[in-house]
């Protein structure tokens, strides 16, 4: 008798291409047996019938870093692995991270890059304007070094939050994410309204250090008017044999903290943000809209209050995800209840919704690939992204008719409707809604052995 058993489902497996009616059979974390025709017997059994049976959805693009509330938020919308620690801040110890995680048990399994921003700060360099010293980047080295050993899936560079970093700390540490064939996730640094040159500077750093890189949100980067640009330049660094891919999310409203340098008054002068286009999602004055007061008052008594930038073109969106190399993702971030992004709530049941169901773009296996199978390889996660037997039992079951998003900048959090079941490293983790175990995640030590380490 099988651990869990999924029955009459609509199997996907975007590896080998497959699409087949059918039955999956769990065993010990594992996928022990697919079959047709009889059905399984579990100890748990589950009916799929009419349904899609997938591997759980990979988020290549998330703050989550150990927080639970949005971790249940993510695991509401079929995501079973999060990658964290991007846009230069993750936490610093991740060999205790992720031991922590392992004795504790976690929502999903997590990921997590090492943040070239945290790097910073612990070696002393408090002005983001202001570059690292030659000692400083020994430092960086070695704690960054310890951090790759640990299992961080790469370098994570959040060069819009410390535009003073030099060519030199950047590519010395983007060269030792190379040395150990891991991952460089990179947030452009956008020295202006659509600046293209951000984008090449980002390829420049993969075609000079050899690092695979993974380009942020670039609907929040480029969707502005450039996204067709934007690819074109990707499409071209790929074509001349680099490794390059990107993540892109479901909004053209993008969010962080409001301290940031990116709302320096000389910033917003020169991209051109109307304080009214700026709207606080978290904390007592959530909801509304900055007026010269309000961002007076956040930007020296709250800097971390989150809030919200309407810049970016809807068509955009689609546009972005549409090509090979993308994969959908959150930016989700560690909120409050009630508060926040509606990404943290509705990204993947969107993407598939508005992508598949609504405006024929892709198919319902290429949007499966893009969501499962590309991070996993991404990510070198053989045993993730697959519906094959031997494989982790990371699996979601839902009802492309039904899926729905909810979230909106009102109800930020409200859940999505259309999603079955969600199973976490062989256990039910959602049951319609019903979060019925929330410590069967796992961190993620990447070791990428398929890559050469002598570069
Ligand atoms: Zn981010």
């Amino acid at each position: 008798m099988y651990d869990l058993v999924i029955n009459n489902g609509i199997l996907f497996d975007p590896a080998r291409q497959l699409r087949l009616q059918g039955h999956l059979a769990i065993q010990d974390g594992r996928i022990a047996a697919i079959r047709n025709g009889e059905l399984f017997e579990g100890k748990q059994q589950l009916d799929a019938a009419g349904h899609i049976v997938c591997p759980g959805f990979i988020d290549m693009h998330g703050h989550i870093d150990a927080a639970p509330y949005c971790a249940e938020l993510s695991l509401r919308q079929g995501i079973t692995t999060t990658v964290g620690g991007n846009c230069g801040a993750s936490p610093l110890d991740l060999e205790q991270f992720f031991r922590e995680q392992d004795e504790t048990g976690f929502p999903l399994h997590q990921a997590e890059f090492i943040g070239h921003s945290t790097l910073r700060r612990t070696v002393g360099v408090e002005d983001p304007l202001q570059p690292a010293t030659n000692e400083q980047i020994l430092a960086m080295e070695r704690l960054a070094s310890q951090a790759l050993e640990a299992g961080a899936c790469g370098l994570s560079l959040g060069l819009a939050y410390v535009p003073g970093s030099s060519a030199e700390e950047v590519l010395r540490l983007s060269r030792l994410a190379a040395r150990f064939g891991r991952l460089i996730s990179i947030d452009t640094r956008l020295l202006s309204n659509n600046d293209l040159y951000s984008l090449v500077e980002a390829i420049t750093i993969a075609r000079q250090t050899g690092a695979r890189m993974q380009i942020s949100h670039l609907v929040y980067q480029y969707g502005t008017g450039m996204i067709k640009e934007a690819l074109t330049v990707i499409s071209k660094a790929i074509q001349d044999g680099l490794d390059i891919r990107f993540d892109s999310g479901m909004y053209t409203e993008w969010a962080t903290h409001i301290g940031t340098v990116l709302f320096n008054e000389e910033a917003l002068a020169r991209e051109e943000w109307k304080l009214e286009d700026i709207i606080v999602i978290t904390g007592p004055h959530h909801g509304q809209r900055l007026t010269p007061e309000l961002y007076k008052h956040l930007r020296a008594e709250a800097p971390t209050t989150s809030v919200v930038v309407l810049t970016g073109i809807e068509e955009e969106i689609y546009q972005a995800l549409l090509h090979p190399s993308a994969m959908p993702s959150t930016d989700t971030g560690a909120y409050a209840p009630g508060e926040g992004h509606p990404q943290i709530a509705g990204s993947f049941p969107r993407y598939f919704k508005k992508m598949v169901a609504n405006r024929y773009d892709l198919s319902l296996m290429e949007a499966i690939r893009k969501a499962t199978l590309l991070p996993a390889d991404t990510l070198g996660l053989l045993q993730k992204g697959r519906l094959e037997e031997g494989r982790d039992a990371d699996i979601v079951v839902f009802d492309i008719q039904s899926l729905s998003d909810n979230a909106t900048f009102f109800t930020p959090d409200a859940p999505p409707s259309g999603i079955d079941y969600v199973i976490v490293n062989g256990r039910l983790a959602l049951d319609h809604g019903v979060i019925r175990d929330n410590k069967a995640g796992r961190s993620i030590r990447c070791q990428c052995p398929a890559y050469d380490y002598q570069i």
